[in-house]
């Protein structure tokens, strides 16, 4: 790369990657090894240490892995990246790095059902307790804040109902407040909004959906950008700023400073808790990733089309795409997105909770399936699949009542993508 400050696109093909040292192998190779031979024994115990950085375990680093993190955290703006296994390994890792046993964290309500499924139930057990706000009211988070409050989470374009969170005015109560911001920017991807730019302090991503773009690996990062400053803050955050028994009393914030948190995700987090991502699905993510521009316009393109399209069909009652001039997000989509608003949205159909399903079964392009940001069109019926273990009222209030269809728009033909809907929601009458 010769340009001093490359461009997106440029990023999104190079950022971390070089070609391979010892083969001249252009593409990054897939390091499918367990572990790496140490130099010598002073060079093992340096690494062990952390004094060196370098490979150990494929658990903890891998160079396909390192390569992956590289990109990530040059899209997003950051200072460094943790890869790991799954979107929720990385909510997982970096909420595990911010909270102690009675600690609570304020989320926006809006959110993939897993998320809601995980803050709600399994960290429960660790005496994590999630306070619900409302991701369209920024001061709903304000409210919700206590003296035990350790993070703030939202999601940026919310899954699935496509609202998009004022990122701005909650990462100004999370600064009042001297909380940092997590932003899940899934399904936006740094393409279309990079949450650093609005005040985020960490960003975690499910790199299975338009990341990876593909449908084909598992996978999740945390980026640290750099801008929390840990050893001022107001709250003790222990596992950066206290000597940490298992490095010689190292104080990791004041040794790796503006990156510590991405280092205490992979040397607390990721070490003893184990979800990596596996070198092959790290290539796999990485070859998507390149062609994230090419992908994204695309998909914004045809889920635009598409939101127009169900906006005047008889059958259905509503669609909320924030790409549409009359939609409620539809100022922050300009924005904070201003090159469109993602490929996954949802509509109402008149018919209800059986319309909903009918409609998914009749549909032959688009895949009913739970997964969302893969270059094919997919649907799915959230009543009755991803939210069905919330309550009634946590599915609306999640954007997911009984009417509503989820579609995530694929890069095919918008004329083909249009006609199938066409003959599907003729059948469902
Ligand atoms: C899918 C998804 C996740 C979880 O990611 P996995 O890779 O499936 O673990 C988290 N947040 C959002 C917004 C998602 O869409």
């Amino acid at each position: 790369m010769t340009a001093a400050t490359p461009r997106f696109a440029t990023l999104a093909v190079h950022a971390g990657s070089a070609p391979d040292a010892s083969t001249g192998a252009r593409v990054t190779p897939i390091y499918q090894t367990a572990s790496f031979v140490f130099n010598d024994a002073d060079h093992a115990a340096s690494l062990f240490g952390l004094e060196a950085f370098g490979n150990i375990y494929t658990r903890i680093t891998n160079p396909t892995q390192s390569v992956l993190e590289s990109r990530v955290a040059a899209l997003e703006g950051g200072t460094a990246a943790l890869a790991v296994a799954s979107g929720h390994a990385a909510q997982f890792l970096a909420l595990h790095t911010l909270m102690e046993p009675g600690d609570e964290f304020v989320a926006g309500r809006q959110l993939y059902g897993g998320s809601i499924n995980q803050f709600n139930h399994s960290f429960k057990k660790f005496d994590w307790h999630v306070v619900w706000a409302d991701s369209t009211d920024p001061e709903s988070f304000a409210r919700a804040i206590t003296l035990k409050t350790r993070a703030i989470f939202c999601e940026s374009i919310c899954n699935p109902g496509g609202i998009i969170a004022d990122l701005p005015a909650i990462a100004a109560i999370a600064k009042a407040h001297g909380i940092p911001f997590i932003v899940d920017n899934t399904m936006a991807s740094p393409y279309l909004c990079r949450p650093k730019e609005f005040g985020a302090d960490i960003v975690v991503e499910s790199l299975t959906k338009f990341m990876g773009g593909h449908g084909n690996s598992i996978g999740g990062v945390i980026v640290d950008c750099g801008t929390y400053d840990w050893l001022g803050a107001k709250h003790r955050y222990k596992t950066l700023v206290e000597p940490n028994a298992s490095y010689n009393g190292m104080r990791l914030a004041e040794t790796f400073g503006n990156f510590a948190f991405a280092i205490a995700c992979r040397v607390m987090g990721l070490r003893d808790l184990g979800p990596a991502i596996s070198p092959m699905n790290a290539f796999l993510i990485l070859t998507g990733i390149e062609t994230l521009p090419l992908r994204m316009a695309k998909h914004c393109e045809n889920a635009l089309a598409v939101a127009q399209y169900l906006e005047k069909h008889p059958g259905v009652s509503w669609v909320n795409y924030a790409g549409l001039p009359g939609n409620k997000s539809y100022a922050l989509q300009q924005k904070l997105c201003p090159l469109g608003a993602g490929a996954v949205f949802t509509f109402g159909l008149k018919g209800g909770y059986e319309a909903g399903k009918r409609l998914c079964s009749e549909l032959r392009l688009f895949s009913l399936l739970a997964n969302i940001g893969d270059t094919r069109s997919l649907v799915i019926h959230p009543a009755s699949t991803t939210h069905r273990q919330l309550t009634d009222a946590q599915r609306t209030a999640a954007g997911a009542g009984d009417e509503v269809i989820r579609l995530s728009v694929g890069i095919e033909d918008k004329a083909d993508i249009i006609a199938d809907l066409e003959q599907a929601l003729a059948k469902v009458g």
